[in-house]
């Protein structure tokens, strides 16, 4: 299992200041009165972790995901959103090596994204695989939206069996297996 050791947020929807928030191991409750922002963060860490829908981000393009401006502050170009990790148990590839990691991601508008790995350039794709064989990543069950319960309960098998397979932690392996497949 890979932990969340903190998030740093940028111009990200209604956090327009570099905002960074330390994770603990263990439960985190997150708590303010409606419109504080409890949801865009949540969505900060789906999205960090290789989130491509803007309908999931609840907006119309990604672009969305940038600060929109208010009445006293002019909007944003850029939106950047870091996810430190604690990898010690070696969950991620080898080849990021080390037991801290940082993900980073990067929206400038009409640019698109960008990602990187401590520093490095990396495709979106890393990103998500990294996230996908510790059962965490932007479209894990793990994040569980409003009427995502309902939604299961009238899924259809091979949706249900999917989500089993992620549980299960063998979805990066099929996505792997896939890669390899297109080569
Ligand atoms: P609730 O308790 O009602 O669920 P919440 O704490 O989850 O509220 P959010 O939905 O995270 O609140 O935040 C909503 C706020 O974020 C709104 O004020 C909205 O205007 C603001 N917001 C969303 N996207 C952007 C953006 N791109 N630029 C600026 N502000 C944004
Ligand atoms: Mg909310």
């Amino acid at each position: 299992m890979i932990q969340f050791t903190k998030l740093r947020l940028a111009g990200f929807k209604s956090f327009v200041d570099a905002t960074e928030l330390l994770i603990e191991p263990g439960l985190t409750g997150v708590v303010g009165p409606n419109g504080c922002g409890k949801s865009n963060l949540i969505e900060a860490l789906r999205w960090v972790m290789g989130e491509t829908s803007a309908r999931q981000m609840r907006g119309g393009e990604m672009d969305d995901v940038i600060f929109g401006g208010t009445s006293s502050r002019p909007a944003r170009n850029l939106a950047e959103v870091l996810v430190g990790l604690d990898n010690s148990a070696g969950v991620a590839p080898p080849q990021y090596g080390t037991a801290e990691l940082e993900v980073v991601r990067r929206i400038e508008r009409g640019q698109g994204s960008s990602y990187r790995i401590n520093g490095r350039d990396v495709r979106a794709r890393d990103v998500q695989l990294l996230f996908a064989d510790s059962a965490t990543g932007a479209r894990s069950s793990g994040l569980v939206s409003q009427g995502r319960v309902g939604a299961l309960i009238n899924a259809k098998p091979a949706e249900r069996r999917s989500l089993l397979e992620e549980a299960a932690g063998i979805s990066g392996l099929y996505s792997r297996r896939h890669e390899a497949e297109l080569r």
